[in-house]
């Protein structure tokens, strides 16, 4: 009841600007112009103009894409952060939609030109109650999340250093607008990167006696991985290891040198990330011995796994609720996301904020319902004024 009222009340002072418009204006502008990782320029002088306009400060910052808006209250309190990423992906659209990407080949497919509008509809809700929050907001539109390394870029700077506790969301196309998913614990596994290069002797093919052939190598290794899945790792951690990419060889009649397999290895636990290193080692050393190859491993580790907030989801969870939105306990999923580089730090909650079903992120008929705008940003903000 009393939040409702907060709500309508923010709503009337920042009416002059017809937020639900604007937000729906914004958000057809950055969907049109979506950009890569770290190339996110226009995307961040949009944000920065938008941002200046209402009044909302902007910190010095000293990476060249991505920006850190703050809202400072009147009242002493906790510093928090919202995380919006920015970033595109390289896809081709095919939404059908009459503002999508004027840039060939790249498009907002993963939503987070809904991320960055939610965080603009946050930051100008907090400003237009300055005088009753306490403590700071820093909202965070972090580049280059798609390359899985942009949160820890922002880590590098000194932004992050007075934060207590940090807010992120994703878009999910899997449920309404309205739902919001969230949960307690892992919600996005750690993702670890890989390939393997093995190589052995060039030979005509009819001779395979003539020379080392990497290619069953290479096939024993896909098969040999599997079992560190079945055999090593605890049958209650989920874990996973897919092989998604082997190459080698060019033509029909010649044995080549070389084989080349990538891949990605997915856990929850960080036992499981280490455990998962020393096997693949071990086994691509064991195999190439065995087949007479010389074999190399390149190991990428990539962000951990994100883990929320025992209080956080019960303060997300409650708002939700007050909200006159449906909280679900969504499930954890094996993909990734950079925002576990802030929890590495400072305790954080993930929320997945339903966005109409259609098709998954990363697909080029993804599209967002934009009813999610004006609910997401509202909903944001009320769950860090209930944290203040
Ligand atoms: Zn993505
Ligand atoms: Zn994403």
């Amino acid at each position: 009841m009393h939040l409702t009222l907060t709500v309508k009340v923010d709503l009337e002072r920042v009416d002059e600007m017809d937020l639900e418009q604007k937000l729906s204006e914004w958000f057809e502008w950055f969907h049109a112009h979506p950009e890569l990782s770290y190339e996110e320029y226009e995307t961040t002088a949009k944000i920065k103009e938008i941002l200046k306009d209402a009044g909302v400060e902007i910190l010095p910052y000293s990476l060249e894409t991505g920006l850190i808006a703050i809202v400072r209250g009147a009242l002493e309190g906790p510093v928090q952060a919202l995380r919006c990423d920015i970033d595109a992906l390289p896809i081709l659209e095919e939404s059908g939609l009459s503002y999508a990407s004027l840039y060939e080949g790249k498009m907002h497919a993963c939503g987070h030109d809904f991320h960055i509008v939610a965080g603009i509809g946050c930051a100008l809700l907090l400003q237009s109650q300055k005088e009753s929050l306490k403590g700071a907001v820093k909202i965070i539109f972090q580049p280059a999340e798609e390359a899985s390394i942009g949160a820890y870029k922002i880590l590098e700077t000194d932004v992050m250093e007075d934060v207590d506790c940090i807010w992120g969301l994703h878009a999910d196309p899997t449920r309404d607008v309205g739902v919001m998913g969230i949960k307690e614990g892992f919600v996005t596994a750690a993702v670890d990167r890989f390939v393997i290069t093995v190589t052995g002797v060039s030979c005509h093919g009819a001779h395979p006696d003539d020379g080392v052939d990497p290619i069953p190598a290479g096939a024993a290794m896909v098969q040999a991985l599997q079992t560190i899945v079945t055999r090593n790792v605890n049958a209650f951690h989920p874990a996973l290891l897919s092989v998604t990419r082997f190459q080698a060889g060019n033509t029909w009649n010649v044995i080549p040198e070389k084989a080349e397999l990538e891949g990605t290895v997915r856990t929850l636990e960080k036992t499981d990330r280490v455990l998962f290193e020393k096997r693949i080692r071990e086994i691509v050393s064991g195999i190439a011995q065995a087949y007479g190859v010389k074999a190399e491993l390149t190991w990428m580790p990539g962000p951990p796994a994100t883990y929320n907030d025992a209080e956080m989801v019960d303060k997300a969870t409650e708002v939700a609720k007050e909200c006159g939105l449906q909280p679900v306990v969504n499930e954890c999923s094996m993909g990734g996301d950079d925002f576990s580089f802030y929890e590495e730090k400072i305790p954080g909650c993930y929320i997945k904020v339903g966005t109409g079903k259609g098709q998954t992120i990363h697909q080029p008929g993804f599209a967002i319902d934009q009813r999610a705008l004006q609910k997401t940003a509202q909903y944001l903000k009320e769950v860090i004024v209930s944290n203040m």
